[in-house]
Parts: structure tokens; C-alpha cells; sequence
């Protein structure tokens, strides 16, 4: 339901909501907030809190640091878990430049600006996700371990899985605030979940991840766990995905189902197949954005390690599922949770436009006794590291221009030191694999 700023208003008066949380998130999707008391409100929604945005890493450079937040009225949701008195309330904001334009680095208005094109083209870009993560134990200190709550593993049920408590209190949480669930579950791995939000349109998903994460941890720390999205918390286990069910709408018509075509799909989806898959290196770079989200990309691990599309194969980046008419789609599964929602999607969505635009055709879908995955990783594997991803960013004018020049750039250069830092250490890998041979 769309809100304006008076019926805000008045919802925070008719629930009693003394602060509100102005969110917005940097361009390596740390989502930030500004907690306002409900006096400041009006003037908040008319676009007038600033803030120094020279403490954002990646907003600002030097001295240019009047930032504006302009709340979106229809995100207005309020936290279940505060007091019924002073109740807390969440706003998204979009970033302003003092002159009331969007700013180059506010990374909502680069999805907006990606939605916007593929509007004038008649296509609705809807999206639902998977999102996994692991609930750890804390230590004395309360600092954040590597043990897991069970030993349970994919689906297993209790009173095995120990943290379904916490996973069902997260879920409920999350519906009281008005955001779908279509199903959660217990992961392969001990210790791993994943809560799987409704399609919706793009931005309202991209809105919802922000505070996706804030309650899951919110929650896992009242039942006395940490939560980590981090892609590969564990050597042994599976690591974390965050896979995306994209589908393109026209005219209220689901536009990549078509009986008469191969497969049941569309033209229009083997064309936005053909894009996703052309892009697939610059891609990764803003799907799988840490240094570790590589050590996830294992073909051994259910992740994917190329840049292909298949039925059913989970080594491949994108998989169409079975199902067809309203519900075709195409599942990008390599990015992990640590990807900035907006950028995530506004960069495939522009690549798959660009498949469209250009008319281009997906190779074959990767069989189900394919060659071995070592070989096709040579032939069409996905960048293996965080340098790789970000060389193939660099060389994708596509890509690069939907991010636009500030983003672009200031990533990059972010992106490439936190590279140089990992590449400057000796791992202990090394030392055991090493050290007594050579
Ligand atoms: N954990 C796997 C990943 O990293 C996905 C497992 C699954 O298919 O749900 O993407
Ligand atoms: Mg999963």
C-alpha cells in the first residue's frame, strides 16, 4: 500500500512511535540509520535532516558532506519487539545532494534507475529471495564463535534443530511486519537457516533486506545467538547464498512464460538468460563482494562456479525451475547475502535488458551429465577470486554505467584495497602446505 507523509504522521501518532530509524545503506550494502525522535518527523519527511555523510565510507570524498534522507512514506513499518509506549518505527530514505538531486552514490536510486528503464520498455522486474545464514554461539564476552547451535542438518526437524526457535520468532517477527515469508527451513550445513521472502516488486525487496538482517540478528541475539551472513563462516560446510528468483512482468503476464516456446520459456527469458550470462563476470564483483564470498563458489558445495544456466544442475549461475506459467522464472544463485540488494539487482536486471536490447541467445542448457565441472570451469567458469570479479567490473561499460561513475569508482578502489590487505597476509594454509617442503 502506498503512504503518503500525512497518513505517516498519523500512524505514528495512532501507535504511539516516539523514534524512527531514517535507513539508508552505503554502496557496500552496510545499511546505516539515523534514529529520529517522532517530533522531528514532519521535517524529516519533507527531505530536511542532512548528515555528514564524510563518515560514510564510499558516500563522500573530502569536504562534500551535505547529504539529504528523504524518507519513502510507504515504507513506514514499525518494530514489534519495543514497548507498545515509544514504539519504534522504520524509515527508507533515499540519499539527496544538497541540491536535491539524487546523490551518485545512493545506491536506492540506482535500482530506481534500472526499474525506471525497464518500465519504459513495459517490463515489471518482480523478485523473491533466499537468503541462508548461520545462528553461532557467543562467547563469555559475548563476542561472536564458529560454534553452531546443533549438528542438524538440510530440513532436519527438532529437537534436533535447536535454533528453530529462533528461526520461527525471526519469521514471525517479520510477518507481524508485514513482510512475506513463503517458507523457512533448516540448511545443509549445522548451524545454517534460510528464510525465503515472497516475490514482490524489486524495491520493496531491495527496502525489506535492510531490515531482513536487523531482525534476524535482532532475534538470534534474544535467544542468546549471533547471526552471520558472512558467505563461508565454516571451512567444512556449505557456505551462505542469497539466491534470486527474478521474474519480468508485461500487461500482467508472466513475459518469460511461453507454452509454444522451447522449454516453456519466452523469447524475451532466453534473451534475458543470454544477458545475465554475458555479464556474469562484472556481475560477480557486486554479487559476491568479500574476498570470502569466493570460498564459496566451490563446485563441491552446491554453489555456483559458472556462467551457464541449467534445469536442474547447481553449478551453474542461473537454474530456470520447473515451474512455469505464473510462476517461470530464473534464479540467479551466485550472489550471497553480503551483496548490496539494490546494486545486486539493479545490475542483473540492466544485464538481462541488455540481452534483451541486443537481441543476444543463451547457449544450451547445461546438461545433467555435462563434462567435468574442472573442465567447464576453464571454459566458462565464473571469476574465482575478488581480483578477477573486479577486473571483469572494470570492463563492463555496461555494468559500469548502471552503477554510474561514483559508485563505480569508488568501489572499485575500496573493493581493491580490502584485496591488497588480504593478498599482504601469509594464511596459515600456506605455512602448514609449505613451511617444512620448500
Ligand atoms: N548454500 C548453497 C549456496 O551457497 C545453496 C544450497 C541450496 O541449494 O539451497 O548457494
Ligand atoms: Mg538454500
Amino acid at each position: 500500500p502506498t503512504l503518503t507523509g500525512e497518513d505517516v504522521l498519523h500512524k505514528a501518532r495512532e501507535y504511539n512511535v516516539k523514534f524512527i530509524r531514517l535507513q539508508f545503506t552505503d554502496i557496500f550494502g552496510v545499511f546505516k540509520n539515523i534514529a529520529i525522535t517522532v517530533e522531528e518527523l514532519p521535517r524529516a519527511l519533507e527531505g530536511r535532516v542532512m548528515f555528514d555523510g564524510s563518515v560514510i565510507e564510499g558516500f563522500v570524498r573530502n569536504r562534500e558532506s551535505d547529504i539529504y534522507l528523504l524518507p519513502d512514506p510507504s515504507t513506514f513499518v514499525i518494530f514489534p519487539w519495543r514497548p507498545r509506549e515509544g514504539a519504534v518505527a522504520r524509515l527508507i530514505c533515499d540519499i539527496l545532494a544538497p541540491q536535491g538531486e539524487p546523490y551518485g552514490a545512493c545506491s536506492r536510486a540506482v535500482l530506481k534507475r534500472a526499474l525506471a528503464r525497464a518500465g519504459r520498455m513495459g517490463l515489471e522486474f518482480r523478485v523473491g529471495a533466499q537468503v541462508e545464514f548461520f545462528l553461532f554461539h557467543t562467547d563469555a564476552q559475548g563476542k561472536p564463535t564458529v560454534v553452531t547451535h546443533d549438528r542438524a542438518g538440510f530440513c532436519d526437524l527438532t529437537p534436533v534443530d535447536l535454533g528453530e526457535n529462533a528461526r520461527r520468532d525471526m519469521v514471525l517477527t517479520l510477518e507481524e511486519m508485514g513482510f512475506n515469508v513463503s517458507s523457512s527451513h533448516h540448511e545443509i550445513a549445522p548451524g545454517q537457516h534460510e528464510i525465503f521472502l515472497k516475490e514482490d516488486d524489486a524495491l520493496a525487496v531491495a527496502d525489506t533486506m535492510a531490515t531482513f538482517k536487523f531482525v534476524v540478528r535482532t532475534i538470534a541475539q534474544r535467544h542468546g545467538l549471533h547471526a552471520s551472513f558472512m558467505p563461508r563462516p565454516l571451512a567444512g560446510c556449505n557456505g551462505s547464498g542469497m539466491h534470486l528468483h527474478q521474474f519480468l512482468w508485461r500487461d500482467g503476464q508472466n513475459a518469460f512464460y511461453d507454452p509454444a516456446g522451447e522449454h516453456g520459456l519466452s523469447e524475451l527469458a532466453y534473451r534475458y538468460i543470454a544477458g545475465l550470462i554475458a555479464h556474469a563476470g562484472g556481475l560477480t564483483a557486486i554479487a559476491n563482494p568479500l574476498v570470502n564470498s569466493y570460498k564459496r563458489l566451490l563446485p563441491t558445495d552446491l554453489a555456483p562456479v559458472l556462467a551457464a544456466w541449467s534445469e536442474e544442475n547447481r553449478s551453474t549461475m542461473i537454474r530456470v525451475p520447473a515451474q512455469r506459467e505464473g510462476g517461470t522464472r530464473v534464479v540467479l544463485r551466485s550472489p550471497d547475502p553480503t551483496a548490496n540488494p539494490y546494486l545486486v539487482l539493479a545490475v542483473s536486471l540492466a544485464a538481462g535488458l541488455d540481452g534483451i536490447g541486443r537481441g543476444l541467445m543463451p547457449p544450451a542448457p547445461l546438461a545433467e551429465n555435462h563434462a567435468p565441472v574442472k573442465e567447464l570451469i576453464r571454459r566458462m567458469g565464473l571469476p574465482r577470486n575478488l581480483f578477477e570479479a573486479l577486473q571483469a567490473l572494470a570492463k563492463d561499460p555496461v555494468i559500469r554505467e548502471v552503477l554510474g561513475p561514483q559508485i563505480t569508482g569508488r568501489f572499485l578502489e575500496a573493493k581493491e584495497d580490502e584485496w591488497e590487505r588480504y593478498q599482504s597476509q601469509v594464511h596459515q594454509w600456506e605455512l602448514d602446505e609449505y613451511l617444512t617442503y620448500f
